[in-house]
């Protein structure tokens, strides 16, 4: 009890008290890092080059261009199971609103990637671990039919747990409506770029995720589709040493890019330039 106390402490007041929050430390090589610094390098440790998990909007902004994002997610989950496990999902749902200030695991809308019309979708791991329910389907169609209407281009950057357990079989109908939505693009001959970030795992991966025209991953991302433990004890191997990391579906021809954060936009908008009908060609670009 008084080791409790002693946590729940309150912090002396004063101009000393937000010294400790100007600091962060490397997730892998625990290098002490200057929090601004660490934003400015999107996230990444400049001594490891380790990529850290990046809030939805910094995400956005990373990407597309200046002043152009006008955001169209809107739609709020329902419970349609009423489901419970430890505690209900509708308080879990709320838990989550009020954590991350977002309805659910998705924030989308228009913009421009390096002049290219686009539509940027952008799973937020930070909402019950990015999972798919019905809400990110669902926005994940729209975002792809605007896309189609309107001519853009389509990037999402997936983060993702996988399919959504408390909206069971609603879950795992997503993943056919995003992938038969996909079709309206291949029709227009619209780019679609996937970008994969850790972890994308699970019924994302299984659908949308690996897709694109052109696929991307952060460096050492965990790509895959069941965990490793789960593999293991299904096939009694042991696993090749960097397995379900980003290089290694590299390697094995799973993904077309493994791209560093610091480079991905301009590496983005390569890819979009050379693919989206609208944009002249125009080489070296
Ligand atoms: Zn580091």
């Amino acid at each position: 009890m008084a080791l409790e106390r002693l946590f729940r402490r309150k912090r002396p007041s004063g101009e000393n008290r937000d010294i400790p929050e100007l600091w962060t430390k490397c997730e892998a090589c625990g290098a002490q890092l200057y929090k601004k610094e660490f934003k400015e390098n999107l996230y990444v440790c400049p001594k490891c080059g380790h990529h850290h998990r990046m809030p939805v909007w910094e995400r956005v902004e990373s990407l597309a261009d200046p002043g152009t994002f006008q955001e169209t997610t809107r739609l709020a989950p329902l419970d349609p199971l009423g489901f419970v496990d430890t505690k209900p999902y509708a308080e879990r749902l709320q838990a989550y609103q009020k954590e991350t200030g977002r309805k659910d695991a998705i924030l989308g809308g228009t913009c421009q990637i390096g002049g290219v019309p686009a539509v940027l979708l952008v799973m937020d791991y930070a909402f019950a671990g990015g999972s798919m329910g019905s809400v990110v389907g669902e926005e994940i169609a729209r975002g792809v039919e605007k896309a189609a209407e309107e001519g853009r281009a389509l990037v999402i950057v997936a983060a993702s747990g996988g399919a959504r357990m408390q909206e069971a079989a609603l879950s795992l109908m997503q993943m056919a409506k995003t992938v038969m939505s996909l079709d309206l693009l291949w029709q227009k001959r619209l780019p679609y770029v996937s970008i994969l970030t850790d972890p994308t795992t699970g019924g994302v991966t299984a659908s949308f995720a690996a897709l694109a025209d052109v696929i991307f991953a952060e460096p050492g991302a965990l790509i895959g589709f069941a965990g490793p433990r789960v593999i293991r004890q299904t096939i009694r191997q042991e696993l090749p040493e960097g397995f379900q990391r980003a290089e290694f579906l590299l390697k094995h021809g799973m993904v077309d890019r493994v791209t560093d954060r610091r480079r991905l936009k301009g590496e983005v908008v390569r890819a979009l330039r050379h693919l989206h009908p609208g944009v002249p060609y125009a080489p070296g670009v």
